[in-house]
């Protein structure tokens, strides 16, 4: 191998962690169908998640994780190997991290200390409440309140599409205080709280709607200080959002292997399908897509990997570029597969659905794009994302 091949190879604990995202997606193929059609934890999926020891890597290790501190590219890679074999599996890994992360960051000592090693064993499920029925991507709308009463918190408000709803053992739930926008951590068993499942999606997924209505915990429960809600919520972004990079490149690397495999089998005018007319080209550039999306994916996570914030406009051109690569992939393996494609609970069918909500969360295309624009190529690390002196509209547009 040469020195520049050797300068793009993962570093030894990156393709150790992507055997072992491999030998768990493989001890879940049985059942993933089954789990990729549920609206609630599947608990067979969550034993085997557990037991593979891989929700480690979504926590600090001094509390029971596997990188001193939550690592972009472990992140990313796993949910690369995670997401071609089943979205219900990669999603109850990345909100592991996503849910907790405002915990890691900036939750009191004994807080941290009580829950992180469980969400590090899955024995604590995470959930970050941020959108609400009336509020997507603009956050800084959010009618959800949060005011201190002596010594505790009062929230009051509605969490619209929380991933885990129902199943999480704990919410990050954002809200409006006098000094700003604040989080605060509610364990799902307070009084107050309920849920609500009153939307199911295309693609299957554990989503539900969270009522607080006069939630009281202690004011150690606020994440941060009064006000940090958005900067925690940034920090969130920056380390995460390139994740759903690497989950769309497993996903249309997935769809690309479907694509492949059926029209290498199948003969049309006495030729296999791969040799007839633009099939071979369709398959090419996928190939394409699929390979171009996951060197900008491992190379945002590795700058994020390094210092989150600084890197948060090369997270959202991944996002942006792996999310819509997988759309195109998939859409086009179903059309390389004609009507076999289109056949209800097959992979390729699952696979298309999936990809379709991933140009929508952490930052819709548009919206992240509308961020980028903001930007000057070589410019302030910490103003791209939409992070502009004085403005209040990008970060929160940027934020959902
Ligand atoms: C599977 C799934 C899981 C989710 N999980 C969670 C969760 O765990 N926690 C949580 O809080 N939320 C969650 N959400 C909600 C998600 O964060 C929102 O869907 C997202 O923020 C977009 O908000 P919206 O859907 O209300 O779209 P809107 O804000 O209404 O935007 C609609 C469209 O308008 C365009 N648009 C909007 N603003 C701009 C702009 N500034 N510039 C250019 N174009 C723009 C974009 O095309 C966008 O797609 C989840 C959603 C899905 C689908």
């Amino acid at each position: 191998m040469t020195t520049e091949g050797a300068l793009f190879e993962l570093p030894a604990r990156y393709r150790q962690l992507q055997d072992e995202a491999r030998a768990l997606a493989l001890s879940c193929a049985d059942i993933a169908a089954r789990a990729d059609e549920a609206d609630r934890i599947d608990p067979e999926m969550r034993a085997r998640l557990a037991a593979s020891g891989l929700a480690e890597v979504t926590v600090a290790a001094a509390y029971g994780g596997r990188f001193e501190a939550v690592d972009s590219l472990a992140v990313t890679v796993v949910r690369e190997v995670l997401a071609g074999v089943s979205a219900h599996l990669d999603s109850l890994f990345a909100m592991q991290g996503i849910g907790s992360f405002p915990v890691s960051t900036a939750a009191a000592e004994p807080l941290r200390q009580e829950w992180l090693p469980r969400v590090a064993r899955l024995e604590a499920i995470g959930a970050l409440g941020l959108t609400e029925p009336d509020v997507g991507s603009d956050l800084r709308a959010i009618t959800t309140t949060v005011r201190q009463e002596g010594d505790e918190l009062v929230v009051d408000g509605h969490k619209s599409f929380i991933t885990n709803a129902g199943d999480a053992t704990f919410y990050s739930i954002l809200a409006r205080e006098e000094a700003g926008y604040s989080l605060v951590f509610v364990p799902a068993d307070t009084p107050g709280l309920s849920v609500t499942h009153p939307h199911q999606i295309i693609a299957p997924h554990v989503l539900g709607d969270v009522i607080l209505e006069g939630v009281r915990v202690p004011v150690g429960n606020r994440l941060g200080a009064p006000g940090a809600g958005f900067k925690l919520m940034l920090a969130t972004l920056a380390t995460f959002r390139v994740s759903v990079a690497g989950a769309a490149v497993g996903v249309a690397q997935a769809a690309l292997d479907e694509a492949v495999a059926h029209a290498s089998g199948r003969e049309q005018f006495g030729m296999p399908l791969a040799r007839l007319g633009p099939v071979p080209a369709m398959l090419a550039q996928s190939w394409v897509d699929v390979e171009s999306a996951r060197c900008t994916a491992y190379r945002a996570a590795a700058a994020a990997a390094r210092d989150p914030l600084s890197a948060l406009h090369l997270s959202s051109i991944a996002k942006v570029a792996a999310t819509e690569a997988a759309a195109r992939v998939t859409d086009r393996s179903v059309q390389v597969m004609g009507r076999f494609g289109l056949v209800r609970g097959s992979v390729i069918e699952r696979l298309y659905r999936e990809a379709r909500p991933m140009r929508i969360y952490e930052g819709a295309t548009e919206v992240i794009l509308d961020s980028l624009a903001r930007c000057k190529p070589p410019t302030l690390p910490r103003r791209c994302g939409g992070w502009r002196p004085g403005g209040t509209g990008a970060l929160g547009r940027d934020a959902g």
